[in-house]
């Protein structure tokens, strides 16, 4: 809904204008899409409403700004079909919007996802997008420099992350990392290697390389090396490293897990048999069948109008959602105070700062 949303907007301002009216009657439409959660619950479209129109607002903006930047008016294409078959048998992509003018091509993807920050920085989906883009727009426009933004509002971190190349180091990464790799592929014979990236993958439920993965899991704890007893020598607690060991592979583990289950469950349902296993109905709801009749019977039965609602007021985030960042900020920034987070345990890559209940030598002296 958020994409085509920010399709609309973008498309009204650069590439196909269009009167209030239309505009107006296509956003209502869209704003009545059908919208499922993960688990496939239908979600009312309302919910996300307010942050949708608040973020493609900025994504706009962005868009605006970087055409601005052009000294003349740059070409802007949105939701172009890119092809990158000379580099991968076969291979294309969507670019949500693609500003091209003089020797400067920039390719934005907004993304409406929180739960993974995207970096745009060595990215192959937008290199591969900006190779596709080289396809098509090269022999019309003499390009020197690639912008890749990925625009991401809703995640932790910068909304905007930008990272630039060289087309020559772009073509090169086009031929000599991507289309070997890809032949290797297509033709079968490249090696699986499985990852954090595994979770977008279509075969991530029933991948053998990804399920291999964690028998490493099991191998933890054989030794290094053999007593004269030929007995294991294992010690009987863990080391720091082998806890840090375990916890790497333990939460890999567990994303998979979750996946299996989510195959399992689809695959019962749909009448397959998976052995050990079976659907079942899980805890029952009550619901209004219609809420306003319901009300209307208790408050003519005696009870009071009044026992019956609470008056609470939205959280901190939730009129945050309703306003959106940027309204926010301007009439409710000053009355919002930090508190630290409660500690919570983090991959060293992630990008956070360590924290310690440790004092430093500093304060030791003070
Ligand atoms: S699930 Fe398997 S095929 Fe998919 S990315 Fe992971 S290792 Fe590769």
């Amino acid at each position: 809904m958020a994409h085509n949303v920010a399709e609309l907007k973008v498309k009204k301002k650069f590439t196909d204008p269009m009167g209030e009216q239309t505009f107006k009657r296509r956003l209502k439409k869209l704003g009545e899409t059908k919208l499922f959660d993960e688990s496939g619950k239908e979600r009312n479209p309302k919910e996300y409403w307010p942050e949708t129109l608040s973020a493609t607002d900025d994504y706009l903006d962005y868009i605006t700004g970087v055409v601005m930047s052009y000294p003349k008016r740059p070409h802007v294409s949105v939701e172009v079909e890119l092809n990158f078959d000379r580099y991968a048998k076969g291979g294309f992509g969507t670019c949500d919007c693609l500003v091209l003018g003089g020797s400067e091509l920039h390719i934005i993807d907004f993304k409406f996802g929180k739960g993974v920050p995207v970096s745009a920085e060595n990215n192959p989906q937008m290199m591969l997008y900006a190779l596709g883009a080289l396809e098509l727009y090269g022999a019309l426009y003499d390009i020197h420099d690639i912008v890749l933004t990925i625009f991401q509002p809703r995640a932790d971190g910068d909304t905007v992350k930008e990272w630039s190349i060289s087309r020559n180091d772009l073509v090169d990464w086009g031929v000599f990392t991507v289309r070997p790799l890809a032949e290797k592929a297509f033709a079968g014979e490249g090696e699986f290697r499985g990852g954090d990236w595994c979770r977008f993958c279509r075969a991530k439920n029933t991948c053998r390389a990804r399920a291999d993965q964690y028998t490493a899991l099991e191998d933890f704890g054989a030794p290094n090396s053999k007593t004269k007893t030929g007995k294991l020598p294992v010690p009987p607690l863990l080391s720091d490293a082998e806890v840090g060991g375990v916890l790497e592979k333990a939460i890999a583990l567990e994303k998979w897990v979750a996946d299996l289950k989510d195959y399992a469950i689809t695959s019962c349902l749909a009448g397959k048999e998976i052995p050990g296993w079976k659907a079942v109905e899980g805890r029952k709801t009550r619901v209004w069948d219609d809420p306003d009749a319901a009300f209307a019977d208790i408050t003519t039965a005696g009870i009071e109008e009044a026992m019956l609602y609470e008056r609470k007021p939205l959280t901190l985030a939730g009129i945050e959602k309703m306003l959106g960042k940027a309204r926010f900020t301007e009439v409710a920034g000053a009355h919002v105070t930090v508190s630290s987070g409660k500690p919570a345990l983090a991959p060293v890559s992630d990008k956070r700062d360590a924290i310690t209940n440790k004092p430093s030598a500093e304060e030791d002296f003070k």
